[in-house]
């Protein structure tokens, strides 16, 4: 190679880590949308914060995010079925001091208005198996369920299996980085349940959010870390609010409540997007 060429060979090397350093500081994930996964009224909002609020009642919302990522979509979280959309009364709690459900629209109408159809969902990432997180998840049969392995042989009431066995499954022991390049990750949250998990995702804009599931319910809940007389372990409970309250201050994240109804208020919903 004479001097010139091998001076055009360096510059050429140079643009292309010039290229792909830009590459890397551009997050993978450009879209992230809040899809409303039911309304509700919570009948007494102590059961979520012992001793505070006794008797109060609070609306509460139950959202799904829908995230494109470069390799593809992850749903997290499914909502309240939709087979409670067709319900004039909704879904009415056994216990009158928790949640009445309704489902002003269907998830399956939410994806179709974004023109994104089930089988394009990579992954279903569940925060943990209450029935208003689940009940969607057969919408999706092909797609990878990701959740914690003590959720998914977390027994329920009548000591069913939570999910179809022949669901595809990728059973998580602790944090799980999704996409292999840190913008989408499974934090491991326990307490609510055996297995609860939340999100954290890293937005080119907006920057990092904290996706809670149910590590906490609704933001005075969060203040005066209240730790809701059903959940299956106190500890781990306040140790999980913890571990996202240290997660936000070294992320600079925000928190987004999932049953939050007064936050989402002030969020926006698909089809627009955050990015
Ligand atoms: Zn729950």
């Amino acid at each position: 190679m004479t001097r010139s060429g091998a001076g055009i060979a360096a510059i050429v090397m140079l643009s292309i880590s010039a290229a792909a350093a830009s590459a890397q500081t551009k997050s993978a994930v450009d879209k992230l949308y809040i899809l409303n996964c039911g309304e509700g009224v919570a009948g007494d909002i102590s059961r979520w914060s012992p001793g505070v609020n006794v008797g109060k009642s609070m609306d509460f919302a139950d959202n799904c995010y829908l995230i494109h990522h470069t390799q593809g979509w992850l749903l997290w979280d499914t909502g309240i079925p939709d087979a409670v959309a067709v319900m004039p009364d909704g879904q009415a709690p056994a216990d009158p001091k928790a949640t009445h459900w309704w489902r002003p629209k269907t998830l399956a109408s939410q994806l179709d208005q974004l023109g994104v159809k089930p089988t394009d969902i990579k992954f279903v990432a569940i925060s943990h198996t209450h029935g208003d997180h689940i009940g969607n998840v057969e919408l999706f049969p092909q797609s990878m369920l990701l959740v914690q392995k003590a959720e998914y042989e977390w027994r329920g009431p009548s000591g069913s299996a939570r999910f179809k066995p022949e669901h595809p499954v990728t059973k998580l022991e602790g944090d799980y980085d999704v996409f292999g390049d840190g913008n989408v990750t499974i934090i491991s949250t326990p307490g609510h349940t055996p297995g609860h998990q939340s999100l954290l995702v890293k937005l080119p804009k907006t920057g990092a959010v904290i996706l809670s599931g149910d590590a906490v319910h609704f933001k005075s809940n969060w203040d005066n870390r209240g730790v809701p007389a059903n959940n299956t372990d106190k500890e781990q409970t306040l140790a999980s609010m913890q571990r996202i309250a240290d997660l936000m201050a070294k992320e600079k994240a925000q928190l987004w409540i999932n049953h939050d109804k007064a936050q989402r208020d002030s969020l926006k919903l698909a089809p627009d997007y955050y990015d």
